[in-house]
């Protein structure tokens, strides 16, 4: 689930989600005019927006909607964007007329190569470096492994490099503590601290084994409301809120 844009004048915040488990299922079944109970933010730090120069702005699949407001942003404060984006397959690519308008340079590649250009996000990335591109900062919002790997690249030529992370997120206030995350040998909560971090610094190893840690409970509680729907419910939308 991501937050893709703001718009303060009207009111209106985006948000891009895939149905993957119990929560987005839900946020799915909601029709126009529905509402949620609560909807709160802006919550931690901003992102860092400054004229670094060249910035290479790197989305991977439901990540992409995350970096738009970003690379828009360093295109208003004066950087040459690049943009990479990566789906799996041409059928879920997202966002390419917002990503080009905020780029001065947009690639989209596909795992499968179905638009035209197979490889990873990491592939474009090494192209664009290959190239002799002098690349100032990097801005990577994806799946944690994505993000690993743009760290392992940039590293060696010394871009600096940021990631977005998402750990499990309770409170989002700095109470909880189930979002904490090891930058550099410190213990810091994505919540209040990041979610931006520098991507040379995280253990990537460890979010991976905490984002999994309630898997089983995530997988029965998606059994348990599907198995609900499938009896019917009384609310009428498809969906068991009970
Ligand atoms: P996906 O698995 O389809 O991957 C998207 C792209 O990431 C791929 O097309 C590829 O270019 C790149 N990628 C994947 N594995 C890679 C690897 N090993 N090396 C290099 N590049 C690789 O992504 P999805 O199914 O759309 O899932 C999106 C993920 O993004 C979810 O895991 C979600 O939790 C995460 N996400 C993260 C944030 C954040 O703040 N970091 C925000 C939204 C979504």
């Amino acid at each position: 689930m991501t937050i893709g844009d703001l718009r303060p004048d009207d009111g209106v915040v985006v948000i891009v989600f895939q149905e993957v488990g119990k929560s987005t299922k839900l946020l799915g079944t909601l029709e126009p005019g529905d509402s949620i109970l609560d909807f709160i933010g802006p919550l931690g730090r901003a992102s860092e927006i400054e004229k670094f120069g060249t910035v290479v702005c790197i989305g991977g699949g439901v990540g992409t909607p995350e970096i738009f407001p970003v690379a828009r942003a360093l295109k208003q404060a004066g950087n040459q964007v690049i943009s990479i984006i990566g789906f799996r397959n041409k059928d879920l690519i997202l966002m390419e007329p917002e990503m080009r308008s905020a780029s001065d340079e947009l690639i989209v590649a596909t795992d499968d190569g179905s638009n035209g250009n197979k490889g990873f996000v990491t592939d474009m990335l090494q192209k664009v470096i290959d190239r002799g591109t002098k690349v100032d900062r990097v801005f990577a919002v994806g799946p944690v492994i994505m993000m690993k790997m743009v760290s392992k690249l940039t590293e060696p030529h010394k871009i600096p490099t940021v990631v977005s992370l998402n750990p499990i997120m309770l409170d989002a206030t700095g109470m909880c503590g189930v979002c904490r995350v090891d930058v550099g040998g410190e213990t810091k909560l994505a919540c209040v601290d990041g979610p931006e971090f520098d991507g040379h610094k995280v253990d990537f190893d460890l979010l991976m084994q905490r984002l999994r840690v309630y898997l089983p409970e995530e997988k029965r509680s998606l059994e348990l409301f599907e198995a609900g729907n499938a009896k019917g419910c009384s609310c009428g939308k498809g969906g068991c809120r009970g």
